[in-house]
């Protein structure tokens, strides 16, 4: 079992890294917990208030490129694991520029994975179903499913993940791979599926939905995703993959009309719009493997967590 005591968060100013920063900070076990975030646009110092009132948590401003630093903070801090959640997150960025996502996506994980080798520090890559592509109905996609990835995006991930087994295998390195379906909860950036859907919803705008909106996704709460990246670095052997998912699947044409419904507008808001180039249509794991393995699974039922989110997400679009 790998030690929580002190540990490296990269990309904890964003969606999934700012949950998972308020999950470790409930066991008592964390020493110490550095957040390196580049804060792009995507990230945000205001997703850490709260705890970033606890002594434990701080925050550094820097890019997972940047060895120097890595290498520093590594050497300085002697931490118990490195979590990599940072990433360009974003499919259709992905489509109108790969370069980014290159960068960090794929240098930026490699370069932390070697310092991790060298360094002799576990290390923890996060990643997506996306990485299989689309799932034909109704199979479920397992861990040893080959990867072939449609966008970008996933091309990225996937490559991040072909390193960090590599390095295992080349090297016996102490690494874990964890793969999520798609998050909901607070905190998302506002040009992602759900918070796009609310924005236009709450202004009685058209909501834009991509062809048909007959694809599926598994949608699992954020909180529970946050809690599976714990037990995968926790409990993960080394070298193997873990699925998180919630078995929970909706179309995104089902996904706008509950959100229509919880705010009483209209389906006529909803706007068909030209589909995503190489969307994939649906996206389904198996997450049994983790079940045995890590005695994880989500827990939040997709009805409240989801209802729950669009209250966070629509009352913070009203401050704004
Ligand atoms: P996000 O875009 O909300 O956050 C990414 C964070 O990484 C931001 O805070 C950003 O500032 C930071 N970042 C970007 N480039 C960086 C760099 N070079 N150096 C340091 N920090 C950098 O993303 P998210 O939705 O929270 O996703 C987190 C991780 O989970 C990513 O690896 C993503 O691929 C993976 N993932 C996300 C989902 C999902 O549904 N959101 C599903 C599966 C996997």
């Amino acid at each position: 079992m790998r030690s929580l005591s002190s540990l490296l968060l990269t990309g904890g100013a964003g969606f999934i890294g700012s949950t998972l920063v308020r999950k470790i900070l409930e066991r008592s076990e964390v020493e110490k917990l550095i957040v390196l975030d580049k804060f792009t646009y995507a990230g945000d110092r205001n997703h850490l208030v709260g705890p970033d009132h606890d002594s434990r948590l701080t925050i550094v401003e820097g890019d997972i490129l940047d060895q120097s630093l890595t290498t520093r903070l590594i050497e300085e801090h002697q931490f118990t694991g490195v979590l990599n959640l940072a990433a360009e997150s974003h499919v259709d960025r992905s489509i109108a520029s790969t370069q980014e996502f290159a960068l960090t996506n794929v240098l930026g994980a490699s370069s932390l994975l070697e310092i991790c080798r060298l360094l002799k520090v576990p290390f923890l890559q996060c990643s997506t179903d996306e990485v299989y592509g689309s799932t034909p109905f109704p199979k479920k996609f397992d861990e040893f499913t080959k990867l072939r990835p449609s966008s970008p995006y996933s091309a990225s991930k996937a490559s991040a993940d072909l390193l960090t087994i590599a390095a295992h295998t080349t090297y016996l390195q102490d690494v874990v791979i964890a793969r999520c379906t798609n998050n909901y909860g607070p905190r998302q950036h506002r040009e992602k599926l759900i918070p796009t859907l609310i924005y236009h919803a709450m202004r009685d705008e058209p909501l834009p939905i991509y062809g048909s909106g007959q694809q599926i996704r598994d949608w699992i709460h954020v909180e529970d995703c946050a809690l599976g990246l714990i037990a995968a670095f926790e409990h993960g052997t080394p070298g193997k993959i873990y699925h998180l998912g919630a078995r929970d699947e909706h179309t995104n044409l089902g996904i706008a009309r509950t959100i229509l419904k919880q705010l009483g507008k209209p389906e006529s808001l909803i706007c068909h719009v030209d589909d995503r180039p190489g969307h994939d249509a649906r996206y389904a794991l198996a997450t049994r493997h983790s079940l045995e393995s890590l005695g994880w699974k989500a827990r939040i039922p997709f009805r409240t967590g989801f209802e729950e989110t669009v209250r966070e997400i629509s009352s913070q679009l009203r401050i704004v």
